[in-house]
């Protein structure tokens, strides 16, 4: 392991719990290999207490950190500024800090998803055809808020709570709508789970994946387990998957590369780790 001195560039993640974040184990593996002074820590304020550790942190205390559940939308209301697809998506997972105090936000969940889109489902492209999203809270909104900009053509969302589904497609302009679940998948190119059930191995969202083309593209967001009942229904009808884990770690390049100036180091198999650290063999 390399030194850690007290010159090291600090950089971690913000949570409520932080406990079971795959982000430590990512970052922490890539500054090992990189030979950086650096740590990536897990830090886990009270349910009310983000405002009062990001002001702490202004001014270069910190190089920046990752924000989880439930923070993600605290965090754009804690910044100075804010990348385009931060503001559409209303919320960050990327805060910087700057050394004359200010704050940047970004959000890299749609980035992380439209990378991992291009490694597992390679020659699919998000314009060619509508995109469902099942769910409307902030990871729906980040998906929402990067194939928009994208150019996907129309992105259709489903949610339990119609009203967030109403208000994700309010905010996010006229290619985005609220649909019914029975609606949704005729014609879809793209299927997005980015809703919590299948986590912990349950059941996914009710949807007919057989009523999709042959051709739809099937993402899940949740990774635990990596194959998810969701993702299994998909593959059993002979659609394409792409598993969330590979978008969690598609996220995790482009914070290292703000945080620390360089990309990631190569030859570091950290989707190996990560599901190691999950439980499943690599
Ligand atoms: P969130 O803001 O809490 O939103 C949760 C969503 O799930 C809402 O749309 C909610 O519907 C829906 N939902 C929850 N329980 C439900 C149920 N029993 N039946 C139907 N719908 C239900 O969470 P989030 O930050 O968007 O995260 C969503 C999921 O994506 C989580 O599992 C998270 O771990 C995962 N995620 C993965 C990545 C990655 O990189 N792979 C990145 C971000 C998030 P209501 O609006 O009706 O409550």
């Amino acid at each position: 392991m390399s030194a850690i001195t007290g010159a090291a560039m600090v950089a971690g993640i913000i949570g409520r719990p932080v406990t079971h974040s795959l982000s430590p184990v990512l970052h922490n593996a890539w500054i090992e290999a990189a030979g950086l002074n650096a740590v990536y820590a897990p830090l886990a304020p009270t349910a009310d207490g983000f405002q009062a550790l990001v002001n702490g942190l202004r001014g270069g205390v910190i190089r920046g950190v990752n924000v989880t559940i439930p923070f993600k939308e605290e965090a754009l209301a804690a910044a100075d500024e804010l990348s385009d697809r931060a503001r559409l998506a209303g919320a960050a997972n990327l805060l910087l800090f700057r050394a004359d105090g200010t704050v940047f936000a970004d959000n890299t969940d749609g980035l992380g998803m439209l990378g991992a889109l291009a490694a597992q489902a390679p020659g699919f492209d998000p314009r060619s055809g509508p995109t469902v999203i099942l769910g409307a809270g902030g990871a729906a909104r980040g998906a929402a808020a990067a194939l928009v900009l994208a150019g996907a053509p129309e992105i259709r969302i489903v949610n339990r709570t119609f009203d967030r589904a109403q208000a994700l497609a309010r905010d996010l302009g006229p290619a985005v709508r609220a649909v019914s679940v029975e609606a949704a998948p005729a014609g879809a190119g793209l299927i997005i789970n980015a809703t919590s059930l299948g986590l912990g191995g349950g059941p996914g969202p009710e949807i007919d994946l057989a009523a999709a083309p042959l051709s739809a593209v099937v993402l899940d967001m949740v990774y635990k387990p990596l194959r998810t009942e969701f993702l299994r229904r998909a593959a059993d009808l002979g659609l394409a998957t792409v598993d969330g884990l590979e978008m969690l770690i598609r996220q995790a390049v482009p914070s290292f590369e703000a945080f620390f100036d360089q990309a990631p180091p190569a030859g570091v198999d950290v989707r190996a780790l990560a599901l190691r650290a999950v439980g499943e063999t690599p």
